[in-house]
């Protein structure tokens, strides 16, 4: 269906001759995607292929790292880590094409707290999310783990006018999803929803190549492997693309089957995965594939 005025839409419900289904149908066309992760660099090792295809398609992504990353590095730091990080973040907002935010929390040091649940309820508010992706409060990294608390916190009070009351309540409920992870404890990550991101893999790597100070330093360092990182440009993208070449989980393969049918899902390389948080809004499955309009069967 082509896009209504209000109006036309108006008369077209009061004359029963729309369900109320396709009125919300009209008015979800483009979704609006926020993807918060404790670091600048989480959210786009988790969702940046998926975002980057939302993100072509037209629609809004917004990524959100809740600390400014003034701990990653193993030279530099403080205000000046987190200056170098925020403008790596910039890059990768042109290369992705989504925008991104990072709060000033300081990095290793985050805390559950009513203070930074309130930034986070504000952000999600502000964009207007129809979906919130976020990390599972399972982690080694206690930022991670309390990235997924805060959203998880969050995840009614986003729709709740009293709390937070600067910034306008949200009427509908987000969908809270949550990124994978390999924490088996206390409960394995369940691929609710793959996401086939074969063709813009390359700009997702693109992405995680404008982190510099982490992929080509930091984490190297940390890692012990900072002697197999190529010196030039090229040289180390290719080498950071093939990190990320692994075979993909059967589990995974299984979602891509169920959400694109055998054929495609069979020609899928790379994929990202989402399990469907309890909290929030519980999409059917005519609501995912228009939230993820990619999701189409072949
Ligand atoms: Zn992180």
């Amino acid at each position: 269906m082509k896009n209504l005025s209000p109006f036309f839409l108006f008369v077209l419900l009061i004359s029963g001759i729309l369900p109320v289904s396709s009125i919300a149908q009209q008015n979800q066309q483009k979704s609006r995607i926020i993807v918060i992760g404790a670091h600048p660099d989480d959210c786009d090792s988790d969702a940046g292929g998926t975002a980057a295809l939302l993100a072509s398609m037209g629609h809004a992504v917004k990524f959100v790292a809740v600390t400014n990353g003034d701990a990653g590095h193993h030279k530099i730091q403080g205000k000046a880590l987190a200056e170098r990080r925020y403008a790596e973040t910039q890059e990768v907002a042109k290369r992705l094409g989504v925008t991104y935010d990072v709060l000033d929390n300081h990095d290793g040091m985050l805390m559950p707290s009513l203070e930074v649940r309130l930034q986070i309820i504000k952000k999600i508010r502000e964009w207007n999310a129809d979906v919130v992706i976020a990390p599972r409060p399972n982690d080694y990294h206690p930022d991670h783990r309390y990235t997924g608390v805060l959203v998880q916190d969050a995840a009614y009070m986003v729709a709740v006018p009293n709390i937070a009351y600067d910034v306008p309540a949200l009427r509908k409920n987000p969908v809270f999803l949550y990124t994978r992870d390999r924490f088996q404890r206390p409960n394995p990550f369940r691929p609710d929803i793959a996401i086939d991101i074969t063709t813009v893999f390359e700009k997702k790597m693109s992405g995680l190549d404008a982190h510099v100070s982490q992929f080509y330093e930091w984490m190297p360092w940390i890692g012990h492997y900072e002697a197999d990182v190529p010196q030039g440009k090229e040289e180390r993208f290719k080498w950071l693309m093939k990190q990320y070449d692994e075979q993909m989980a059967p589990d995974i393969r299984a979602s891509l089957i169920k959400w694109y049918g055998e054929g495609k899902a069979a020609k899928a390389k790379y994929a990202e995965a989402f399990e469907i948080c309890e909290y929030g809004a519980q999409p059917s499955e005519a609501d995912i594939r228009m939230l993820f309009p990619m999701l189409v069967k072949q």
